[in-house]
């Protein structure tokens, strides 16, 4: 029976952004003791290989990859306030870039059934030309243009649940009606964009869906995000391929976000997305670390992520215990603005 892949390696220690900073070495060195954990029968291991510049020039402008390629040269340098590199953190992108896409090699040749990259530095703020909030590369939109490129993908899902928006990767596919951005996060919140207004545009308007969550959101908040809108939204658009920016900042330990989502919060979102994956993808859905600062609440959310990717893991129920509450005029408001676009 084929595995789950995953994509976790010591290389990804080597970016140092600086004592101090919350997006450190040691949240992927607990993800290589849980990799250490995991059943060789249910998961394969795949080394990442570094990504082809032309790959990343496919998303980023050419000015870009060479100023990234540039800080290599120096002990530290500043992107922005809080975007900082070592020499190092170049070769490091390239590998999680690169880990992504081996992921999507796999699942494309089917030698896995479906995969998650451990990877770091995250990718989904920085921009064609800018890299911001902790990203020097948009992994996920590398990714995308890479299936479509390579692996004849026509209608990708991209699933953001990181607490911040991915402003990044909503740019790269805002006028792409064969993208269906969804981002679930907290708003307003770092980096500001991510209103229920910003639809996409041109030949994309309807095809990004964003659901800014005000502060203090739990499990059945989530949970009703993904049965009313995003699970509906998904089917509708039929992907072929489903890709996730898989954060664990709404974890209810995270420093940074200010949500209250559990271990098991996390696996229920994942199971939707897994059910998506087996009625339209064949299965094809991988997954892509994004953000987390809470050691144990990463390290516990990633492992009931992967536990829901094997077969014969409980399924979610179609009918969460759905909060009541404060998020329901958001929810009808987002569908009320998506109505056209139905
Ligand atoms: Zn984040």
């Amino acid at each position: 029976m084929a595995k789950t892949a995953v994509v976790v390696d010591k290389e990804y220690l080597k970016h140092q952004p600086g004592a101090s900073h919350p997006e450190r070495p040691e949240r992927v060195q607990v993800l290589l003791d849980l990799a250490e954990s995991l059943d060789g029968a249910k998961f394969q291991l795949l080394p990442p290989l570094a990504a082809k510049r032309a790959d990343i020039e496919a998303t980023h402008g050419k000015d870009h990859v060479k100023l990234i390629e540039s800080t290599a040269q120096h002990n530290r340098f500043a992107l922005d306030g809080d975007t900082i590199t070592c020499r190092d953190s170049y070769g490091v992108s390239l590998l999680a870039v690169g880990g992504f896409l081996r992921v999507l090699d796999a699942l494309a040749a089917q030698e896995c059934r479906n995969g998650f990259a451990l990877v770091r530095p995250p990718g989904h703020h920085a921009l064609r030309d800018r890299a911001m909030g902790f990203c020097l590369f948009n992994t996920m939109a590398i990714g995308a243009e890479y299936l479509k490129r390579n692996h004849g993908a026509k209608k990708i899902l991209i699933m953001d649940w990181d607490v911040h928006h991915g402003n990044g990767t909503q740019d790269a596919f805002y006028d792409d009606p064969s993208v269906l951005f969804i981002s679930t996060h907290q708003y307003p919140y770092y980096p500001g964009s991510g209103a229920a207004k910003e639809v996409g545009s041109g030949a994309g308007e309807g095809f990004t869906i964003n659901i800014p969550l005000p502060a203090g959101c739990a499990d059945p908040e989530y949970a009703q995000a993904f049965h009313d809108i995003v699970v509906p939204a998904a089917e509708k658009f039929a992907p072929d391929w489903i890709l996730v920016s898989a954060g664990f900042d709404p974890h209810r330990r995270d420093p940074l976000g200010g949500m209250g989502v559990s271990d098991a919060g996390f696996a229920y979102m994942a199971q939707r997305l897994l059910g998506l994956a087996d009625k339209f993808t064949a299965g094809k859905i991988a997954f892509l670390l994004e953000g987390g600062y809470d050691l144990a609440g990463l390290r516990g959310s990633v492992s009931a992520v992967l536990e829901t990717m094997q077969p014969g893991a409980a399924p979610a129920s179609d009918a969460p215990k759905l909060s009541d509450s404060q998020i329901a005029p958001l929810i009808r408001h987002i569908q009320q603005l998506h109505e056209r676009y139905r």
